[in-house]
């Protein structure tokens, strides 16, 4: 049985006084949903804050991005050593990374091959944009990226990988696949091919997230399919109830 777990990404959203107070705000809902493993993940500028508040609690941190190298000259970024000083988890190839910052499928794995050396849990986004969707893609894209996102995972490492399905579609956008389709896509296109890669015994242990305007109204039904192992939540991860409520429906 694969333990359900939901991460809220923050995005560039709150200064450290503001994430402090949001932190404060959920805390203690989420400490009572002891079925599921949380975690949040908020601007590098708060982690250091955030690590202290969460000392000793069983809620978990992640950075949403880092580089792969330990150190040199990359103005601007982060290493691997450095999110772990406060850090489990990463966040790795959001859709808005892949986006906005040049992210591929090379940089990736690149990342996610660093984080696992670095002690890291990497949280991997794929997904199809929505001209992909449209064009009845959606399978073939989602194939392509977990083949080369994973190239070369040492596959013990693969059994602590975390995988979110995000169609960029729906993120952000009010609009989610249903979960019958997110369900699909994450059996016969994420799972199938972590199978291919790691074999069934390792694919079986890897938690497989959705992501796309997850809400409190909608994500038991998300999550309640077979092969939908928790959310990874934008928007509503900063609103306190909506985010506990949303922990709730993967209990
Ligand atoms: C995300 O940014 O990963 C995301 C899923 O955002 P939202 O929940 O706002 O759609």
């Amino acid at each position: 049985m694969r333990k359900p777990l939901v991460a809220g990404n923050w995005k560039m959203n709150k200064t450290v006084d503001k994430a402090t107070l949001l932190v404060a705000d959920m805390l203690p809902g989420l400490e009572a949903v002891k079925t599921v493993d949380r975690v949040i993940c908020p601007p590098f500028t708060s982690l250091m804050v955030a690590s202290g508040m969460l000392a000793g609690t069983e809620v978990g941190l992640g950075a949403q991005n880092m580089h792969w190298e330990e150190s040199g000259a990359f103005t601007g970024d982060i290493s691997p050593q450095m999110v772990k000083e406060f850090c489990e988890f990463v966040i790795i190839g959001h859709s808005e990374r892949r986006a906005y910052f040049n992210e591929t499928d090379e940089t990736v794995n690149k990342k996610v091959k660093a984080a696992f050396e670095a002690g890291l849990t990497p949280i991997v986004c794929v997904g199809e944009s929505l001209e992909q969707y449209e064009a009845g893609k959606t399978e073939a894209i989602v194939t392509a990226q977990v083949k080369a996102d994973f190239e070369g995972i040492d596959k013990h490492d693969a059994e602590r990988l975390i995988v979110a399905y995000e169609p960029i579609w729906a993120i952000g956008t009010g609009k989610t696949a249903t979960a019958e389709q997110a369900n699909d896509i994450i059996k016969n296109a994420v799972r199938k091919n972590l199978t291919t890669q790691f074999g069934e015994q390792t694919a079986q242990m890897i938690r497989i997230l959705y992501g796309g305007s997850v809400k409190a109204h909608n994500a038991k039904e998300l999550f309640d399919m077979s092969d939908i192992d928790g959310g990874l939540i934008g928007g509503a991860s900063l609103k306190p109830e909506d985010f506990v409520k949303i922990v709730e429906a993967a209990a």
